[in-house]
This record gives C-alpha cells, sequence and structure tokens, in this order.
C-alpha cells in the first residue's frame, strides 16, 4: 500500500532552496483538520476539550493554532507551563497532568489555576504544602491488572508507574473532600499509540464506572473524566488511522450509565498528542552517503538526535524518496544517521527505490514525539522547525540550534572563551 508525503517533491524543492536539510516540517492545514475532526466527534458532550499534550510538539507556533482551534493544553513540568503561560492560556484551559512533580512546579502550575491532576495519594500533603489545595481536582487512576479489550491485549496498567490504585482513589476524595475539594475529575490513560477505535471507549467506560461508584458512596461531585492520550496513528501504511468519529460515537452510547446516574452534566476531556499532531510532520532529510559492506546503507543528514522513536523504541516510520514516489522499491537499505551508536538507524532493510546522493528523504509521522524527544547526543544540534500554510507558503517557526546553543551552559566560566562559536 502506497503512504504518501503531505508535501509535494516540487513544494520539497522549493522549501529546501530556503532552508537547508534536516528540518521537522508540518502541515499546518492536517493539525487543523485533526483538530476539528476531534472536536465534532464529541460535539455531543457539554464542555468537551482536548488538552494538547505539550511534550508531543512543544513549539509555540503549533500551540498557537491548536488554542485557536479551541484546544487547551496539558503539560508536566516548568517550560511547558511557561509555555502555556506566554502563549496566554490559563484557568482550565490547562491541565496539569505531572507525576514525580517538584514544588516549585505544582506552586507554578497553582499560581496559573491549571487543573492539577494528582498522580498519586501523597501527592495531596505535597500539594498542600506547595501551592494549597484547590477547590476542584483531577486524580490519575491505575486499575492494575491487564487491560483487555474482547480479547485485544493492549497494555498493562500493572507495571505502570502512573497513578492511583482504587482504594487509593477513595481515600483521596474523603481526604481532599476534608480538605474542601468540592468537584473532581477523574483520568487515566492505560495505552500508548493504541490504533484499535476500542481502546478509548474502553478507558472512558472504566472511568465511568468508577465516577458512578464515587459518586454513589463518597457523594463525590464530578466535574470532568479525562481520558488522557494514547489514540495511536498509522505508522504502517498497511495500518488504517483511528476513526475518531467512530470513537466519539462510542463513548456516546457508554455515556448512557452517566446519564442513568444523573451525571449526565460531566464534561469529557481529552490530553490527545500523537493523534493530533504525528502525523502532519515528517522530518525531511537529505542522502549524503552510500555504504556497501555486509549490507547497503544510505547515510543521511538527519540523525536519531532528530528523532529517536527507530533508535529508541524500534519504531516504524515510513520512508518516502521525495520525487521518486512512483519507483519500483526494487533497493533493500539501512537508512541511518551519523551517531557513533549503531542504534542509529531509521529503517532497516527497507525496500525503496534506488537513492542516489542528494536525494530528499522523507521520514514521515515525527508530529508527536519526534524534535521533542531529540537530545545533543555526540554534540549533534537540533534542527530547524518549518510550517506549511494551508496557501502552500511556508515559514521557519523554530531555527536551527547551532554551535553557540549547545555550549551556552558554559557562559558562567571563560573555559571555552576561545572555542570557535561561529
Ligand atoms: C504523553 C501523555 C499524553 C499524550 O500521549 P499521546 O500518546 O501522545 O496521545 C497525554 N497525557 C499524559 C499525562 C501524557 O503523559
Amino acid at each position: 500500500m502506497q503512504k504518501l508525503p503531505f508535501v509535494s517533491h516540487e513544494k520539497l524543492v522549493e522549501i529546501t532552496e530556503k532552508y537547508p536539510t534536516p528540518f521537522h516540517l508540518y502541515d499546518e492545514a492536517g493539525i487543523r483538520r485533526t483538530a476539528r475532526d476531534l472536536k465534532e466527534a464529541f460535539a455531543w458532550n457539554h464542555g468537551f476539550r482536548e488538552y494538547f499534550a505539550v511534550k508531543a510538539c512543544p513549539n509555540p507556533f503549533i500551540l498557537k493554532i491548536l488554542k485557536e482551534e479551541g484546544c487547551g493544553l496539558d503539560c508536566a513540568s516548568m517550560a511547558e507551563l511557561r509555555l502555556a503561560e506566554a502563549l496566554g492560556f490559563s484557568g482550565d484551559e490547562i491541565m496539569f497532568s505531572s507525576n514525580e512533580t517538584p514544588g516549585e512546579e505544582f506552586e507554578y502550575a497553582r499560581k496559573l489555576n491549571a487543573i492539577i491532576n494528582l498522580d498519586d495519594i501523597t501527592h495531596i500533603d505535597f500539594l498542600k504544602k506547595h501551592g494549597g489545595i484547590p477547590e476542584r481536582i483531577c486524580l490519575r487512576y491505575n486499575p492494575g491488572g491487564e487491560l483487555l479489550v474482547g480479547s485485544v491485549y493492549m497494555g498493562q496498567p500493572s507495571g505502570s508507574k502512573f497513578g492511583m490504585t482504587k482504594q487509593q482513589i477513595f481515600h483521596a476524595v474523603q481526604h481532599l473532600q476534608n480538605l474542601g475539594v468540592k468537584e473532581f475529575g477523574l483520568h487515566a490513560l492505560l495505552a500508548s499509540n493504541a490504533a484499535d477505535n476500542n481502546y478509548y471507549p474502553a478507558n472512558a467506560m472504566i472511568l465511568f464506572e468508577l465516577a458512578i461508584e464515587l459518586n454513589q458512596k463518597l457523594g463525590a461531585k464530578i466535574f470532568m473524566i479525562n481520558l488522557s492520550g494514547g489514540v495511536g496513528i498509522a505508522y504502517q501504511p498497511e495500518q488504517q488511522m483511528p476513526d475518531i468519529r467512530k470513537i466519539g460515537r462510542a463513548i456516546e452510547e457508554s455515556f448512557d450509565v452517566m446519564t442513568s446516574a444523573r451525571l449526565g452534566n460531566v464534561a469529557l476531556s481529552t490530553e490527545l498528542g500523537r493523534f493530533m499532531t504525528g502525523p502532519h510532520g515528517c522530518l525531511v532529510a537529505t542522502a549524503i552517503h552510500k555504504k556497501h559492506i555486509y549490507k547497503e546503507y544510505i547515510g543521511l543528514d538527519a540523525c536519531a538526535v532528530n528523532l529517536m522513536r527507530p533508535a529508541i523504541y524500534d519504531a516504524y516510520h515510513h520512508i518516502t524518496v521525495s520525487g521518486k514516489e512512483d519507483a519500483l522499491c526494487d533497493h533493500v537499505y539501512d537508512v541511518v544517521g551519523s551517531l557513533c551508536e549503531n542504534n542509529d538507524k531509521f529503517a532497516v532493510d527497507r525496500a525503496l527505490p534506488e537513492i542516489h546522493d542528494g536525494d530528499l528523504i522523507v521520514i514521515h509521522d515525527t508530529g508527536a514525539h519526534g524534535y521533542s524527544m531529540g537530545y545533543n547526543y555526540n554534540g549533534k544540534l537540533k534542527s530547524a522547525e518549518i510550517l506549511l500554510h494551508p496557501d502552500g507558503s511556508f515559514d521557519m517557526i523554530r531555527r536551527a540550534e547551532t554551535i553557540r546553543d549547545y555550549f551556552a551552559t558554559f557562559d558562567f566560566c571563560d573555559i571555552l572563551k576561545d572555542a570557535n562559536m561561529d
């Protein structure tokens, strides 16, 4: 099955004439389309809001687009909170779904009036000391065991560090009620990259049942069910994207249990990251070397610093040789980066058209957990980010790192005062 980039070869050539590779390219039209599809799929729920998981794509220009589409932000660190603040998000527009949280981050989140999502029962007293207990708070649930939907295995919550046990949730609610909390949200993230349409409805049902039980047994007033992230995308050409309309309808049907329990006015929220921007970004690189030893290698000017997922998860990212979309895939290559690290392979034994030095290589689906996961191993610098607008124009939305940036943390002393930074 063919999987094509969102950008044509002609456009890519035009962009690379202005901005050298490697860079991440984002498709504004695609991001807006997905944000609208999601909103529509949950339009039946009063108060629905997507809190985009900032860690997936922490670029202020992208976050601004999502703000225009009505999204809030899901933050988990000081820098993410500052980013949200700088872009004018505040109060209910920010979820703070952190874990192992430093005191000053809780304090800052409280200052912004963000919705605090507590990962653990011990964080109640910690939050009391750092920022104080708000009147509305969200609690993160971990049901333990395995998540089986029908006969499909979707994850192992019992092995996940996140959230509280059911018993702890009950104790936490009672403790927080005593501390003056008036309304509760419930949150769970039980799978990652779940492309199966049944994951989200299963997660929703688990939270609905918990909400009803808390409401009936403890009189807890529930204001939000947060389905969090975890909805997958079609990385492989033979995979299908999850159908968000279908998912929305399935959750609408099971929401009947909430309505019957007189919890029909509870707002749903999501913290999708990958689903929102993943397919709408790609890493554009140039083939700069060709090596033949026991295998055929294509060396790129990008490396795992720009996209870690293949190296750390053995993740599949589809590759298109730009301009050779219709050519026969009659060569088998390992497509690799320049790190002194043998995991630095974007693809292993991949059937591709014949590649020549100078060919533009498009690595698909890097719009989430792509640039943001990058690091600086081997002193390799992080790339620029470019935004392709719906009308075909494009802008740089983050410049590439420079040597000066790389050495900036030595600016407290003069040990590198003689270094050439240009
Ligand atoms: C990472 C994360 C998300 C987003 O996950 P995706 O897989 O990108 O949808 C949402 N919420 C929390 C708390 C997360 O840690």
